[in-house]
């Protein structure tokens, strides 16, 4: 069983007793809530307060969000427990998802920090309040992280005052804590400090958006600071900011994951039950297509999921490969979520619409997730730095078994300074893809060794291609970043014992993907004569087998009818 399916959730391992209690108790709270009144709460825009009180009672985001060493004895965070938190979340509800999401970004940069008397005190005000915040974004500068306006100004007795104004900020409103990023005015040094929403020199503004969850502008009116109040500064602030986003980012893939999970059931148990001129939808050729096509792009997405989760926990300094598969895991998994959608929406038509069920809501909330934590051309930009490394220096390193146990995740919260990125080493792809001989696999490969005669033929030039031309380097990234999840989705379905016909049919769309995006690239206005005729050898059609394309639509699609339905 791949997706989630909460009424099945009893089901699973646990390390423990208590991530199995917080997971079946947030299931059951979200079932008892029902569909009627989460949708109407969705439609009145009406806060998530409840959902905080359930969080707070349960000591839910305590158990979650804090790293060894703090709160209860046996604590640790774990990145596979904050997956499966998430997917819960986002398959419920986005605004729900974002108290968490918002609250775990607002608490990191404490745990990052170097005020190890403020993280015991953060402990007790999550345990009166825990909702955080992550004060970053400002109004004027958006991806501009650099510029910031927020300023502490140092006063004659060794204190600041802090001045200046947060936008897009979530939990704004109600947060005890929010981890705000500015700079010290007369030095200009960044600085990381933390202040609470119901201080009476913090104005929360507006919700800048008109949703059930709150995103807002805030501004901080000579509000008094001291040493105790901030987490780092200089360097260590501007590191903890982005070693905070690494670890949260995260969140995106795991909450579209659960978006379009919930999407996939309310889709397919519609069509199974609409007939029309005495046939099921479920039954037009076209709709078995789309509803393949989505299943695999969706188990594809949690099998690279699971696997990235992995590589996040077995991070060390020696092994910083989740700084590429995170970027992934939150850009790609969230747009592929949206590609499912389009899909399924074709399918279901005007009952995508009707207010009664979640889809109409999913579709519309999932689409703001490839835009939070860096847009995708930010996160492109990013990792296309690593494509010669990850093709032409490979190392060697141990086997990374399915991290799924009760370890703390140590890593993350020492990422140490962010620098020497492009340096990155990863293992071997190619040995990955030589563990499966399927036939759609093989048609991959031959497409990556095309890839990789590109990167050879195009020699330094590329660099200097894509520095010049953006829109070049977004679609020659979106090969490597194809390259990369399908080296991960096929590590992870040996793990959870994926039969060889659903990966084969997984790599049906990656093929196809692959041939889309080779002839992007060759209608680039950058693209060289040379470039061009290699991306031909890139374009390939899988290989098709309609046997198999019956098998694991029945077997693994359309046997997943009427198993989950939320209670009304
Ligand atoms: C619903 C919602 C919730 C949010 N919650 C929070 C929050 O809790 N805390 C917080 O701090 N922020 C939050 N944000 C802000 C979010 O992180 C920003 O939207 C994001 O950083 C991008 O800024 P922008 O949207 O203003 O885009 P802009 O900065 O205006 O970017 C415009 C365009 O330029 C491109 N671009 C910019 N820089 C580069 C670059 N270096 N390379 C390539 N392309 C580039 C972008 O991709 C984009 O297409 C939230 C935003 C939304 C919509």
């Amino acid at each position: 069983m791949i997706l989630l399916n909460p009424k099945k959730y009893q089901d699973r391992k646990y390390p423990d007793e208590r991530s199995k209690e917080i997971m079946l108790k947030t299931i059951a709270w979200f079932e008892n809530k029902g569909m009627k009144k989460m949708k109407e709460d969705y439609r009145s825009r009406e806060f998530t307060y409840d959902f905080a009180e359930f969080i707070k009672k349960e000591r839910i985001f305590e158990t979650l969000f804090l790293p060894k060493g703090y709160g209860e004895k046996d604590q640790y965070y774990s990145t596979y427990r904050m997956f499966e938190f998430s997917e819960i979340c986002g398959f419920y509800g986005t605004a729900y998802w974002y108290m968490y999401h918002v609250s775990t970004l607002g608490l990191d940069p404490v745990f990052l920090g170097d005020n190890e008397e403020f993280k015991h005190k953060a402990v007790q005000k999550l345990r009166k309040n825990p909702l955080c915040a992550f004060g970053l974004s400002e109004k004027q500068h958006g991806a501009d992280i650099y510029s910031s306006d927020m300023k502490l100004y140092p006063q004659k007795d060794g204190t600041y005052l802090a001045n200046g104004s947060k936008y897009y900020i979530g939990n704004g409103n109600e947060a005890g804590m929010v981890s705000v990023f500015g700079k010290i005015a007369d030095t200009d040094e960044y600085v990381f400090f933390i202040v609470d929403s119901k201080h009476e020199k913090y104005e929360c503004i507006q919700n800048v958006i008109n949703a059930q969850n709150f995103v807002s502008e805030f501004a901080l009116h000579d509000y008094p600071i001291t040493d105790a109040e901030i987490t780092s500064r200089g360097k260590k602030a501007w590191d903890d900011m982005l070693n905070t986003i690494n670890i949260c980012k995260f969140n995106i893939g795991s909450g579209a994951i659960g978006i379009v999970t919930h999407s996939f059931y309310e889709a397919l148990n519609h069509a199974a039950h609409r007939n029309l001129y005495g046939k099921y939808v479920t039954e037009f050729p076209h709709v078995k297509r789309l509803f393949l096509d989505s299943y695999c792009r969706l188990a594809a997405m949690k099998l690279f999921g699971l696997r990235a989760t992995d590589y996040m926990r077995c991070a060390s300094a020696d092994d910083k490969r989740y700084l590429l598969f995170n970027p992934i895991m939150k850009m790609k998994v969230a747009i592929q979520g949206e590609e499912v959608h389009e899909m399924l929406w074709d399918i279901i038509a005007a009952r995508g619409f009707e207010k009664d069920i979640y889809f109409e809501q999913a579709v519309v909330e999932l689409r703001g997730f490839p835009k939070l934590e860096g847009t995708r051309h930010v996160n492109m930009a990013l990792i296309a730095k690593l494509i010669p490394s990850y093709f032409f220096n490979p190392k060697k390193f141990d086997e990374v078994p399915r991290l799924n146990g009760a370890e703390n995740d140590d890593y993350l919260f020492a990422q140490g300074p962010t620098k020497g990125y492009a340096k990155i080493q990863f293992h071997d792809f190619r040995k990955t893809f030589a563990t499966k001989n399927l036939p759609n696999l093989e048609v991959f490969k031959e497409q990556i060794k095309a890839y990789e005669e590109f990167l050879m033929a195009s020699g330094m030039e590329l660099g200097d291609q894509m520095l010049k031309d953006f829109d070049f380097l977004l679609a020659v990234g979106e090969i490597f970043t194809l390259v990369a999840y399908g080296q991960l989705i096929v590590e992870s379905a040996a793990i959870e014992k994926v039969d060889d016909d659903l990966l084969d049919q997984i790599f049906d769309f990656m093929v196809r993907d692959f041939s889309r995006y080779a002839l992007d690239i060759y209608s680039k206005n950058s693209a060289t004569e040379k470039q061009q005729a290699i991306c031909l050898k890139m374009i390939k059609k899988p290989v098709k087998n309609m046997e198999r394309f019956e098998k694991v639509l029945k077997e693994h699609v359309y046997s997943l009818v009427d198993t989950y339905h939320m209670n009304p």
